[in-house]
């Protein structure tokens, strides 16, 4: 049986967000193989490529997982389908998008997955919410900090930290508290 891996998986909206967000929380906990670990909180951010366009809320979750990076992004998209999210337009409005940030510290380069996620270096509203469920993470590719990185964004979208009340999640999506985790 494979092993179990931790995972990051970057979450955001700017359609009905909160809707949205909690019905995703709940898709990804029947994900097979798979339980969500960690939530990070809520943030509302600027959109990013085309700016006129809803604020986003953007969020990370920690999952474990036996699915290998190929499978859990296979089913992150059939998510992404479920919530009906149509791909009209690049960084357009979304219902949900699901990012994979983080598979452990397993590298991947293909046309159709690559892991570290490239923004990840560039996109406050990735790295702020991975480090508060992972504050000693180290970027495996860089074999950097993320605390250190977060410095070296210019462009910051993060507007605020949405209170805990928003946040809480619907009963069904709530994880048990997790441990500080390390990456890398
Ligand atoms: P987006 O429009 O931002 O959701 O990008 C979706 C495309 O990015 C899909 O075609 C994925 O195959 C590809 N992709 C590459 N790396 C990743 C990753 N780490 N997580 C999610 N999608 C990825």
């Amino acid at each position: 049986m494979a092993e179990e891996t931790l995972i990051f998986v970057a979450l955001g909206s700017n359609i009905e967000p909160t809707i949205n967000v909690r019905r995703c929380l709940r898709e990804l906990q029947r994900i097979p193989e798979t339980r969500l670990a960690g939530l990070s909180s809520w943030y509302r951010t600027r959109p990013w490529g085309i700016e006129d366009q809803p604020e986003f809320v953007n969020l990370v979750v920690a999952l474990v997982s036996r699915l290998s990076p190929h499978r859990l992004l296979r089913e992150t998209q059939a998510i992404e389908t479920r919530l009906a999210r149509r791909r009209t337009q690049r960084n357009g409005p979304r219902t949900i998008d699901l990012d994979i940030l983080l598979y452990g510290d397993t590298l991947v380069d293909g046309d159709d997955l690559k892991i570290p996620h490239p923004g990840l270096t560039e996109r406050d509203f990735m790295l702020i919410p991975l480090l508060e469920l992972a504050p000693d993470a180290v970027h495996p590719e860089l074999g950097r900090p993320l605390r250190e990185l977060i410095c070296e964004i210019r462009y910051r979208q993060i507007i605020a930290r949405l209170p805990a009340r928003t946040c809480a999640p619907a009963a069904a999506a709530t994880p048990p508290p997790m441990a500080a985790a390390t990456v890398g």
